[in-house]
Order: C-alpha cells, then structure tokens, then sequence
C-alpha cells in the first residue's frame, strides 16, 4: 500500500498539467509533479484542485 496516489483527470490550477497531481496522504496535501503547487486536500477534493 502505497500512501501517494496519482489523481485521474486532475488539472493543476497553476501550470495545467493534466493527471500531474498526486495525493500526499502523510501531510493531507495535493501536490502537482510538474511546477510543485500544493494545495489542501479535503473531501471535496475534486471542488478544490481543478
Ligand atoms: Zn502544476
């Protein structure tokens, strides 16, 4: 079991990278691979990166 997941059809709000993001699940984070945003992931992941 890994504690970092990829999300599926995720764009990043700052650099648009499509499926760069991945969730930190330690730190509670959504963190974008490619420019390194970060933002707060919560239930409702999906309204708050996009
Ligand atoms: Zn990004």
């Amino acid at each position: 079991m890994t504690l970092a997941h990829f999300l599926d059809g995720l764009r990043c709000a700052s650099c648009r990278a499509l499926n760069a993001l991945w969730l930190d699940a330690l730190r509670g984070l959504v963190e974008c691979s490619e420019c390194g945003q970060t933002a707060l992931a919560f239930p409702e992941i999906g309204e708050e990166v996009r």
